[in-house]
């Protein structure tokens, strides 16, 4: 039996091959049942299948770089892969890159995702991320036009604040304070 016949269908928005269940019970049996990362327990179904290296950055489907996290785990991973996330929680996972022998809770994750910072790699691929979904959102000729409408407004209220102060009535207004404050 092939790779490609072993698939339980594919993806709706991706278009990739659904890992198969059975990879993902094998995955389950050799972590015992627990989250890679935090090393609680939980049940099959509340442990998400992850690649230690992103799909989205070019990782495989090979049994070799799945593993199955939490779901907390999972997002604080985000699109980090494995090595970045050791290197960033260095302090709490055990150093021979196993299940820790005793859960961590989550709390001391949030206080370490607090005090380390993720690697200027990830943090590139973030700002990239970013800059090209403002890109698709306005194209060059979009923010051109929207900078000349700002523009286009500024002076608008210029030219208003210049006429109103120039009209008859309001320079007519304006004496008759003055005038008011010099008898009073
Ligand atoms: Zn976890």
């Amino acid at each position: 039996m092939s790779r490609e016949e072993e698939y339980e269908g594919y993806h709706e928005g991706s278009g990739r091959p659904v890992i198969p269940w059975r990879i993902k019970n094998q995955l389950f049996m050799s972590q015992k049942g627990k989250c890679f990362y935090c090393g609680y327990t939980r049940r099959m179904r509340y442990l998400e299948i992850d690649h230690k290296y992103p799909v989205s950055r070019g990782g495989g489907d090979e049994i070799e770089n799945l593993q199955l996290l939490c779901t907390p785990c999972n997002m604080r991973k985000g699109i980090q892969s494995d090595e970045e996330f050791r290197t960033r929680y260095w302090r709490l996972l055990p150093p021979n890159g196993s299940v820790p022998p005793s859960p961590i809770p989550q709390p001391l994750f949030r206080d370490e995702t607090q005090q380390t910072r993720a690697s200027a790699k990830v943090r590139a691929i973030y700002r990239d991320r970013f800059m090209s979904y403002r890109w698709r959102r306005g194209s060059n000729i979009v923010l051109l036009a929207e900078a000349a409408l700002m523009l286009a407004q500024f002076l608008g209220s210029v030219a208003l604040v210049v006429i109103t102060s120039s009209f008859r009535g309001t320079r007519f207004l304006w004496r008759r304070l003055r005038q008011r404050e010099r008898l009073g």
